[in-house]
């Protein structure tokens, strides 16, 4: 399951890699996904430092539809834009990536991206950006998730881990205790 033109970071395949959850206060939101997928992406990101990049988060909601579980996350299609401040994903073989994904119960919950040597602080932007695929009837992703790796590999990457709140409003943070090496 593994489209040409970019790389599929980790799938659930790996089952050796521990899992991490990311709650939110309260814990009505929650995220679990396998550590290989993050240190996958501070990989990604060490690579196109000082660049940003970014990618789709792919996988499921738990049977009581209170935790999100990401199987894999993608690098950046070849049609994305990058620059030091900014990264437009591209759409390029995507389709046919969640088209495979969708046969195997996982599908599309959201989305991550590089802070080129930033914080893990969602700007004004990324939450225009999560608010328009909430709203998006071909996304179907009423509540998206967004992953943001911020840091350089000389200071250490960090994971800032959140979702769009039932009222699109604003994005909520999820915390957990691990930093990314
Ligand atoms: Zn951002």
């Amino acid at each position: 399951m593994r489209a040409k033109a970019f790389q599929v970071l980790a799938t659930c395949a790996n089952k050796t890699s521990a899992l991490t959850i990311y709650r939110s206060k309260g814990g009505c939101f929650k995220l679990k996904t396998n550590n290989s997928i993050c240190r996958r992406m501070n990989n990604l990101c060490r690579l196109r430092h000082p660049l940003e990049t970014g990618g789709i988060l792919i996988g499921h909601y738990t049977q009581k539809l209170d935790c999100a579980v990401v199987v894999a996350a993608t690098g950046s299609p070849l049609d994305s834009k990058r620059s030091t401040r900014s990264f437009q994903r591209g759409i390029r073989h995507l389709q046919r990536l969640l088209d495979l994904y969708w046969a195997t119960g996982e599908y599309y919950l959201g989305e991550w991206h590089y802070h080129s040597s930033g914080t893990t602080t969602p700007s004004h932007e990324d939450l225009i950006e999560m608010q328009k695929i909430a709203r998006s009837p071909e996304m179907n992703c009423p509540i998206p998730l967004l992953l943001i790796v911020g840091g350089d590999s000389l200071n250490g990457f960090s994971l800032g881990s959140f979702v769009l709140s039932t009222s699109g409003r604003r994005l909520i943070e999820m915390k957990s205790k691990a930093t990314l090496a």
